[in-house]
């Protein structure tokens, strides 16, 4: 007897390279799922997200903040505060410097308010008997979501590699697939692959959707 496992979203074969057993997980080199083959997952560590499950709904939300932003913010408010101090030495009335001054300035607002909104905006994700309700806030930032449960055909992780400085590594997100075929994304950014994995797990078991049957057994 030999385990095969198939994609939990296109039921594409998982090669056998493409299984972690230690983890637990089997990646897709078809359509970059990512999905658990634990029936159940642990409680994972999940910083800057709050998982609160009651009899009426489920309810998650995930703070944006990294460290990291604080230097976004650090290079707006440099990048302002030298626009502005110039504007106000330079003396006389030069249009073209002042346009070049006020294009610079209102980069830097961009740049400010991305800054603001990564440092405290919070994904919010909430779900009842009838629908699913995403949201950014407090600051306007992307749309948010609202669909049907009745709509949601799955949920799935997938995984994608970034390069910074130089080093690739895994980011992964959580999407719903809907009934008519179409894909949403619900959370993005994700860097520990359990915490995507354990999203998708805490929104299907209250859902009551059944992960596919992926663990198959063929007779040799
Ligand atoms: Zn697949």
């Amino acid at each position: 007897m030999q385990a095969t496992v198939d994609c939990k979203r296109c039921s594409a074969r998982i090669l056998p390279e493409h299984l972690d057993l230690d983890r637990g997980i089997a990646h897709c080199a078809s359509c970059g799922a990512v999905f658990s083959l634990e029936a159940t997952l642990d409680a994972a560590v999940t910083p800057g997200m709050d998982i609160r499950r009651s009899e009426s709904g489920l309810s998650l939300t995930r703070r944006w903040y990294l460290p990291r932003h604080w230097l976004l913010m650090l290079l707006a408010l440099v990048w302002n505060g030298f626009f502005l101090l110039w504007l106000a030495r330079t003396p006389g009335f030069d249009p073209l410097l002042r346009l070049m001054a006020g294009v610079n300035l209102g980069f830097g607002f961009i740049l400010f308010y991305g800054a603001l909104v990564f440092l405290v905006n919070r994904t919010s994700i909430e779900v009842d008997s009838g629908r699913l309700r995403l949201r950014h806030g407090p600051f306007p930032w992307r749309r948010g979501l609202s669909v049907e449960i009745a709509q949601i055909d799955q949920l799935y992780c997938s995984e994608r590699l970034v390069r910074r400085r130089g080093r690739a590594f895994p980011v992964y997100q959580v999407n719903i697939f809907l009934n008519n075929g179409e894909r949403r994304l619900l959370l993005r950014e994700i860097y520990d692959v359990n915490q995507a994995l354990y999203v998708e797990n805490q929104i299907e078991r209250f859902l009551g959707i059944q992960d596919r049957p992926i663990l198959g057994e063929v007779k040799k």
